[in-house]
């Protein structure tokens, strides 16, 4: 659907949408407040006029229309973040992706770069990890004005944040749209600002997160926290959290996928006469026969002893490779049993 779609259209994206996030059937937390942006929007849209102003002007249009006429009604500042937060967003769902592509309203995403060892991806494991970001103020839940108060619609920019310039230049008409100085493009003003956030809406925190890291990830793997980013200002949405996953170099394993590998020194009279060695595996020692003759670059396999497949099922396996280590500092009577070894083949 684009700009000029019909009524019985925008209607049923609207049935649809209001079905999927209705309150009664969609329990999640975000479900109430989608619910009333994407009604808000279908007022919008199916108001003749204001549909009149979509098709001749795109969303500017009826944004301008919209903030200016409907939403300062009950100066309900949360509600109001939250519509044109979820504006773009819910007029692409409306026009099939048909409006242009606004910068996304929600805080700041944050990244993580935690630490982990090969042994902590033998199982999913649960990790703390210690973020410093922006919260929701509690005194004013995040509308940065004293309680009991509430912000201001700024009234050079009519609550839109931005003003426009007309320029004329001979039979051209140039309108400029500039950020409003008054209120900073906020579109309000908080005349007595909350003390706790300073009237930021949002104070530093620093917050405990556990995060699960499943078994056998890669090292770089990024995990996503929905949600677990800075907040937004005035009830924007917050960001999400990425955790990046940084596996360290493991003093005897390295690694190929679910593959471990290590190298393992033999002497020589184990290897030329067979033995029964102790290998360390990531699961703790393992014994591991080598045959008598076993040659330098053997590459023996132990079966299931590697990382569990992410995305997948089972274990890689691990692999040793022997080096022969061949003794340099004999004794005389150790050098004589070995002239000997060698005169008699
Ligand atoms: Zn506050
Ligand atoms: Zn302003």
């Amino acid at each position: 659907m684009q700009k000029g779609a019909k009524k019985d259209q925008i209607k049923d994206a609207y049935r649809k949408l209001a079905m999927e996030f209705h309150p009664d059937r969609n329990k999640s937390p975000e479900a109430e407040g989608r619910f009333k942006e994407i009604s808000e929007a279908y007022a919008v849209l199916s108001d003749d006029e204001k549909r009149k102003q979509y098709d001749s002007f795109g969303r500017e249009g009826v944004y301008q229309r919209y903030t200016q006429e409907d939403i300062f009604r009950g100066a309900d500042f949360g509600e109001f973040f939250r519509g044109f937060g979820g504006f773009d967003d819910i007029f692409a769902q409306f026009f099939g992706g048909g409006v242009r592509q606004q910068q996304a309203r929600k805080g700041e995403d944050l990244t993580y770069h935690l630490e982990l060892n090969l042994e902590d991806l033998v199982q999913d494991s649960d990790k703390e990890v210690e973020i410093p970001r922006n919260e929701v103020c509690p005194t004013c839940n995040g509308s940065g004005a004293k309680p009991g108060t509430s912000p201001r619609r700024c009234g050079v920019c009519s609550g839109t944040g931005q003003v426009q310039k007309v320029q004329s230049a001979g039979f051209a008409r140039l309108v400029r749209i500039t950020v409003c100085n008054e209120c900073g493009g906020r579109g309000y003003l908080i005349d007595s600002p909350c003390k706790e956030c300073r009237g930021n809406g949002t104070i530093a925190k620093t917050r405990r997160i556990s995060v699960i890291i499943p078994a056998g990830v890669e090292d770089g793997h990024t995990l996503r926290l929905r949600g677990e980013g800075n907040a937004g200002e005035s009830g924007i949405p917050p960001g999400d959290l990425y955790v990046v996953v940084n596996v360290a170099p493991h003093r005897v394993f390295s690694r190929q996928d679910s593959d471990i590998y290590l190298e393992t020194k033999v002497g020589v009279v184990p290897a030329t006469l067979g033995a029964e060695l102790k290998i360390p595996t990531l699961y703790g020692d393992v014994n591991v026969s080598v045959p008598h003759g076993t040659q330098p670059g053997t590459v023996f396999k132990i079966k299931g002893k590697g990382l569990p497949k992410y995305g997948g099922w089972g274990k890689g396996d691990e692999f040793v490779r022997v080096t022969v280590e061949i003794p340099r500092n004999l004794s005389d009577r150790q050098k004589e049993i070995l002239k000997k070894l060698g005169e008699s083949g």
